[in-house]
């Protein structure tokens, strides 16, 4: 069991207020109008609202946050609850969602997505985050936990890596160990288990040699196809890589487009997981729509 200064809760909060703005800034970027201030790193004007990844990761860190594991049955109905269409949702998370609100069974409705294949999609990955700040002094529960908490929704082996890998690249985060970038990764590979996420992290170990994140996105992927394979290995290459810094990360990760509210919000709440309260950059912090009052309470 490693030791960890910074408590529990106070790492789960960082990491969760992190990843909202990172999700609400890429989120930003959609707008045909912002795409312009990339060039010289200028933020766009407020308010950044955040979407579904912010929503989901409230939802998994007032979940974690009761101190038990995550019970399954409970996270499928906060997020079936809080679920808002206008927070821009994928089509089979979104109808998945309002199913299991009017009494639906969520175990038959996850699997049965996809023709029985399960979501491979990037989802539950975005809200992970959290829970891996949460479980950071053991390994192996946040592996164990993520993996709960991703199949909820996805139960496709990669979409569960995914959220393994991201889970994990934030525990290493909070724990502070001082390793590199590739050794950072390396500590994330040597816990999934064979697959094609673990070979794209691989991969991404492989790219830490450049800091050019739109060559990097060309050959891992940039979540425009919303698959965790996708998205996560590029947005664990940018936390490796840029983990001295949130913002100049951030920058990094919407430079190549994409799912960029979601690639945000995986570096930024994996990143967060380290950060002091009150460490986020204020101008950032400001624009951000706040977080919302159910999971704080
Ligand atoms: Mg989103």
């Amino acid at each position: 069991m490693h030791t960890i200064d910074v408590a529990r809760p106070v790492r789960a909060l960082a990491s969760l207020s992190a990843l909202a703005v990172g999700d609400a800034f890429g989120s930003q970027f959609f707008v045909p109008d912002n795409r312009s201030r990339l060039v010289d790193r200028e933020l766009p004007p407020g308010p950044w609202q955040w979407t579904d990844d912010t929503e989901m990761a409230a939802s998994v860190y007032a979940e974690v946050r009761r101190g038990v594991g995550v019970d399954a049955d409970r996270l499928a109905s906060s997020f079936a609850h809080h679920h808002d269409f206008d927070r821009g949702y994928g089509p089979a998370t979104g109808r998945m969602l309002r199913l299991v609100r009017e009494g639906g069974d969520w175990r038959s409705l996850a699997s049965e997505l996809f023709e029985g294949a399960g979501s491979f999609g990037n989802g539950a990955a975005m809200r992970v985050a959290p829970l891996g700040a949460w479980y950071a002094e053991d390994l192996d529960e946040v592996a164990a936990q993520a993996e709960v908490s991703a199949r909820v929704t996805h139960t496709h082996p990669e979409a569960v890596d995914g959220a393994v890998a991201v889970a994990l690249a934030a525990a290493l985060v909070a724990r502070h160990e001082l390793l590199g970038a590739g050794p950072f990764l390396d500590r994330v590979v040597e816990r999934l288990p064979q697959g094609r996420v673990r070979e794209a992290v691989r991969d991404a170990r492989a790219l830490l040699i450049t800091t050019d994140s739109i060559g990097v996105a060309r050959e891992l992927g940039n979540g425009s196809r919303v698959s965790a394979l996708d998205t996560v290995p590029f947005a664990l290459w940018v936390t490796a890589r840029y983990r001295s810094g949130l913002a100049s990360a951030l920058w990094a990760a919407v430079a190549p487009g994409g799912d960029m509210d979601t690639t945000c919000a995986i570096v930024a709440g994996a990143l967060g997981a380290g950060l002091p309260a009150g460490a986020l950059p204020r101008e950032w912090v400001e624009r951000t729509e706040p977080l919302p009052a159910w999971a704080l309470g």
